[in-house]
């Protein structure tokens, strides 16, 4: 059973018709979501006053600052837009979301990959990869937190990723309202393996916080527990990293395995290696043999299950190199 995470998301993302031309974007990646996460939609433009459809706003480029103009009325919104950055930063201070979902390219929600220009009209653009004055003051207001574009959501590593990142973070949001040493523990050793795929340095900072050698409060337990999680869910495991857990968790069984058992392992990790099988692969094959052996402890593991299972489809195999 998972939690539903809190994803603050670009209204005209599957959320309403919103653009300039009033439009709204078809994501399949949205529609897989809706079922599983709490959307907040948020369109900035139509915050700040704007209607839809209006004109089209361009970043324009003024020795390295960037302005949000009107591209017909070169009308400046940059101070409205830097506004209600604050305005959004301010309210989410106390119970941050567990995510982002931000429309690409956009000079207002962009992340990593919006135009910007020297000047308004037809003029070629100066950068390809400047951030929106939303996008990145979301940025620099939540760096911490999982913040991704729609775009990047098509690769599907980049989307599990995120898929794990803001799984996870609700399920520490939920545990976090009534905080209790035990359930700390209970929720740190469910999480090991992904930990450790993600970061063993990190994986250890994070045990020494559960371990509490200094006898802190809880609250302030939790709150260093929250910010190495933040550090720990942005690092994306590497296939090295996904193999050494891999190792890990068949040497619990290694020794009932027979010589073809353990040959045709090791096989099949050289063959997730060589980007030929999906991590799932493997994962399914241990967890056959985390049930024949009763482990309890392994079954438990959510680097078996992250995220709902029914976010991965058919469509992404054969396309996907997971880990
Ligand atoms: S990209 Fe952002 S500002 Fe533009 S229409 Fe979508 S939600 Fe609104």
């Amino acid at each position: 059973m998972f939690i539903k995470p809190n994803v603050i998301i670009s209204k005209c993302l599957e959320h309403g018709h919103c653009r300039f031309d009033g439009s709204m974007i078809s994501s399949q990646v949205v529609k897989d979501m809706m079922a599983y996460v709490n959307f907040i939609p948020i369109c900035p433009e139509m915050a700040i006053g704007l209607s839809s459809p209006r004109d089209s706003l361009r970043l324009i480029d003024a020795h390295g600052e960037h302005f949000l103009i009107g591209n017909k009325t070169a009308v400046d919104y940059t101070v409205e837009m830097k506004a209600y950055v604050k305005e959004i930063a301010d309210a989410y201070q106390g119970e941050t979301p567990d995510g982002f979902l931000l429309k690409s390219r956009s000079p207002s929600c962009g992340v990593k990959d919006v135009k910007s220009y020297k000047v308004l009209g037809k003029a070629p653009c100066i950068n390809k990869s400047s951030k929106g004055i939303f996008g990145g003051g979301m940025m620099e207001a939540f760096g911490d937190l999982i913040l991704e574009d729609e775009a990047r959501m098509m690769n599907f590593d980049i989307r599990e990723h995120f898929y794990i990142g803001i799984f996870t973070k609700a399920e520490f949001r939920e545990l976090s309202k009534e905080k209790t040493k035990k359930g700390l523990v209970a929720f740190h050793s469910r999480h090991k393996y992904l930990f450790m795929a993600c970061s063993q340095n990190q994986l250890k900072i994070l045990g020494k916080i559960v371990a509490n050698h200094e006898h802190l409060h809880l609250d302030a337990i939790f709150e260093s527990y929250e910010n190495a999680l933040n550090q720990i869910l942005k690092r994306k495991p590497t296939k090295g990293q996904y193999t050494n857990v891999l190792l890990h968790i068949f040497g619990y069984f290694s020794e009932n395995m027979n010589s073809e058992e353990k040959a045709y392992f090791l096989d099949m990790l050289g063959q997730y290696r060589d980007s030929r099988i999906p991590l799932m692969s493997l994962l399914m094959l241990l967890k056959s043999w985390v049930f024949r052996f009763d482990m309890d402890y392994l079954k438990i593991q959510s680097i078996f299950e992250p995220y709902p299972k029914d976010l991965i489809h058919i469509r992404d195999s054969g396309k996907i190199v997971l880990g």
